[in-house]
């Protein structure tokens, strides 16, 4: 059964759009349960009911004809109670109605499966049969099965309907939302430039082109490439290989002759389809044909077509990489964002930014907060290879996208872009003043970086400080570790450009979601692996030169402090102070006269919550890292947009847990500041205000909000709505309690300009 479910499944991928996919589902489903009809229902979102869109077995005429409400026949009582129905004998059941047109008197039994996609009911699945018998457990648990599958491969094929005019009863393009989650506040309009990692043939988008000649020529120029080469790596290897082994590379040759693969794509490039694009389709379309088939040996050869397809794919982008454009108001949009991606683009053409993966805490999502790129993250429903040159919209305040917009809705977003244009202006004129509440209470507000670009943006800001250097960012835009003397000079700019401000530099925090090319880290778990301090200390050497280089970086400015990441206890901590000693003691050996900078520990597993105390004793300052703080508390994944939701920095376990650091860290007399996302999130910063943070450090792009706010307020008002908060269990009703006080105080227009448009 499994293997007949696989199947099914690729089969269903495969198809080119709803119509046909539907199609195949009720041909094999019907095929593999020896039913008599199969069918399937949609429900459409307009009229509310459930539509029957594909049958074997029914007459077809009554596609698209029949259909029920959910309190009408069987199927809406699937649909409706979102549990499946296994009825003997179907006309006997209250709920049954009778539809003539499709012939449905001749059928006893029924099995109906709701297709069930994140959480929201799509549709009803049914097999029925002559006979009057009850379908079996295993009848019943493979429909069951089939749909829950089916379910992400219709909605995959309803999303790529709507934008490229292919959707449900011939409705042409329409205006579509995808919801994803918040990865950076703004909204953009513009255009989609579908970016890709390399040589990936299942992520190449379609791209019409009108140059079908260039096409055709690019093509011919990577087969010709690929051809040598198979030629000389079947020369060199003929001393290694036996001759029936070597045969290999005849075959490939073979494929790649004019006759065969080559002249498919070709086919495809002449209908205006660019050559990538052409390739994937006609690769895919081989490979999906010898993994169906039964015989083992032919299966492989799938791997051997995919292979070729994806050298091929290689010398095409190769080519292809100087020659992509950027129109104005490029909109990125990846299956995985990365932040060297965000790198190609050229200044001034970056509007907003979009990842099928990832969420609103993983590290690009960070970055892109910092560089003020209106960002959301894991769209998961999204099929982002189809969206390449069409117009969209990005909301990363509600964390949703919308392709083909109407000029009404853009008229809206365009005016949102325009008010928050407006507002960082106004600003501006914060930079030189102090962040101080009305009633006096000062609340330094520090920077964190990383990128290069963020020195200039926090000295805009004006920022009076680096709270979180996050020195793990050039080591991933490196290709190598970077030497002692590499990452000294790094270092000296960075200390340099904030003299005489403080600048709290983190050792290096890999692991996790944060992977150098040069020394990747495979693991099941790797928010709970090999992250952060835990690497470092396993790896002395990398540590210690990376204190050199900070401790002589510093020399003559004297206003660097040093951040341990990941401590999860006293020893972690002693080991990492044993070091840094180690490290001083050899620099002043070889002549840096340098004072040991003040030493913090971040707070960001909750065993370092509990002691807090302890570690207070050993270090100058704590530091909380409320990112992973969240994520480890709730346990809830911070880059998975299938749990996004339940990622919440005001759950009142985490409120309660930052409130207990602050006392604790007070009771032993240290500073202790925050560097989470939550510091830079205008309405929390108020909470943690009322907390006693003695400093908060956030993205220079939410700094003057952050200062806005705070010198509006007073920390008596803020303590007093920290106690309300502090009193309720659901973080829902915190949210809303905040923001509604904070709205009443007439303080709403820093939290979301886009709160009033209803898409
Ligand atoms: C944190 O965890 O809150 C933090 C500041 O560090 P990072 O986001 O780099 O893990
Ligand atoms: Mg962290």
């Amino acid at each position: 059964m499994l293997n007949t479910l696989r199947k099914i499944v690729q089969e269903v991928n495969a198809a080119k759009d709803l119509k046909a996919a539907l199609s195949i589902i009720v041909q094999r489903v019907k095929e593999a349960m020896g039913s008599q009809v199969c069918s399937v229902y949609l429900l459409d979102a307009e009229t509310n009911r459930f539509v029957l869109m594909a049958t074997d077995g029914l007459n077809k005429r009554s596609i698209g004809k029949v259909s029920m409400a959910p309190s009408e026949g069987l199927v809406g009582l699937v649909g409706s109670r979102e549990e499946p129905l296994n009825l003997e004998d179907a006309a006997s059941h209250p709920r049954y109605r009778y539809f003539a047109e499709t012939g449905e008197e001749r059928y006893a039994s029924f099995l109906g499966a709701p297709i069930i996609h994140h959480r929201r009911v799509m549709g009803v699945l049914v097999v029925q049969q002559k006979e009057r018998r009850q379908f079996d457990e295993g009848e019943e648990a493979f429909l069951v099965t089939m749909s829950a599958q089916l379910a992400g491969v219709i909605a995959h094929a309803e999303a790529t309907g709507s934008i490229r005019g292919l959707g449900r009863q011939g409705k042409g393009v329409q205006e579509a939302k995808f919801v994803g989650v918040p990865g950076a506040p703004g909204a953009a309009v513009g255009t989609a430039v579908v970016v890709l990692p390399p040589a990936d043939l299942n992520v190449v988008p379609d791209r019409s082109v009108d140059d079908i000649a260039a096409e055709l020529e690019l093509f011919d120029k990577a087969l010709g490439w690929v051809r040598e080469d198979m030629q000389e790596l079947s020369e060199k290897l003929a001393t290694q290989l036996r001759k029936e082994e070597r045969a290999l590379f005849d075959v490939y040759l073979m494929m790649l002759e004019d006759a065969a693969l080559g002249n498919e794509v070709r086919k495809v490039i002449r209908t205006g389809q660019w050559a990538q694009g052409a390739l994937r389709q006609v690769v895919l379309d081989h490979v999906n044909r010898f993994e169906l088939m039964d015989d083992a040996y032919l299966r492989e050869r799938a791997s051997d077509v995919r292979d070729l397809g994806r050298r091929l794919l290689a010398y095409l982008q190769e080519e292809r990489k100087t020659t992509l454009v950027y129109p104005d108001n490029s909109i990125l949009v990846s299956e995985e964002l990365s932040p060297a991606m965000l790198g190609e683009v050229p200044e001034g053409k970056l509007v907003g930014l979009i990842s099928v993966t990832g969420s609103g805490n993983s590290h690009v999502a960070i970055f892109a907060r910092a560089m003020g790129i209106p960002t959301v993250m894991g769209v998961v429903d999204l099929p982002y290879s189809k969206i390449d040159g069409i117009k969209l919209i990005v909301d990363g305040y509600h964390g949703e996208v919308f392709t083909n917009p109407s000029d009404l809705l853009s008229k809206q977003y365009a005016e949102v872009v325009e008010e928050e244009r407006q507002l960082t202006e106004g600003l501006d004129a914060l930079r030189a003043l102090p962040c101080e509440t009305l009633d006096g209470h000062r609340m330094p507000l520090w920077v964190n970086t990383g990128l290069l670009a963020d020195v200039a943006r926090a000295q805009q800001r004006g920022a009076e400080g680096v709270g979180l250097y996050r020195t793990e960012v050039p080591f991933m835009i490196n290709e190598r570790f970077p030497s002692e003397k590499e990452q000294l000079a790094t270092y000296r700019e960075q200390l340099q450009a904030f003299h005489p401000l403080p600048v709290t530099m983190r050792t290096l925090d890999i692991g996790g979601d944060k992977s150098l090319s040069y020394f990747p880290i495979k693991e099941e778990n790797p928010f709970l692996g090999w992250r952060g301090i835990r690497v470092t200390l396993d790896h002395p050497e990398i540590f210690l030169v990376q204190t050199r280089a900070m401790l002589k970086a510093s020399e003559g400015l004297n206003n660097l402090r040093i951040l341990l990441p990941m401590i999860s206890g006293t020893q972690e901590l002693e080991e990492a102070l044993h070091l840094i000693h180690r490290a001083w003691g050899e620099v002043r050996d070889e002549g840096t006269d340098v004072p040991l900078p003040p030493i913090g520990v971040m707070i960001e597993i909750p065993a370092a919550v509990y002691q807090t105390r302890e570690l207070a004793r050993q270090v100058d300052f704590l530091s909380v890292g409320s990112n992973d703080l969240t994520q480890y508390l709730l346990a809830v994944d911070r880059n998975n947009p299938r749990v996004a939701d339940l990622y919440d920095f005001l759950h009142p376990a985490v409120l309660q847990a930052l409130q207990k650091v602050v006392n604790d860290a007070h009771l032993e007399g240290k500073p202790v500041s925050i560097c989470g996302e939550m510091a830079g999130d205008p309405a929390a910063a108020v909470l943690l205000l009322a907390m006693g943070f003695d400093s908060l450090s956030m993205n220079a792009t939410n700094l003057p909000k952050v200062k806005w706010l705070l010198r509006q307020v007073t920390q008596s008002k803020a303590k007093e709505l920290l106690g309300q908060v502090m009193t309720m269990d659901n973080p829902h009703l915190i949210y809303s309690t905040l923001h509604l006080a904070l709205r009443n105080l007439g303080l709403g227009r820093v939290i979301n300009p886009a709160s009033n448009i209803q898409a």
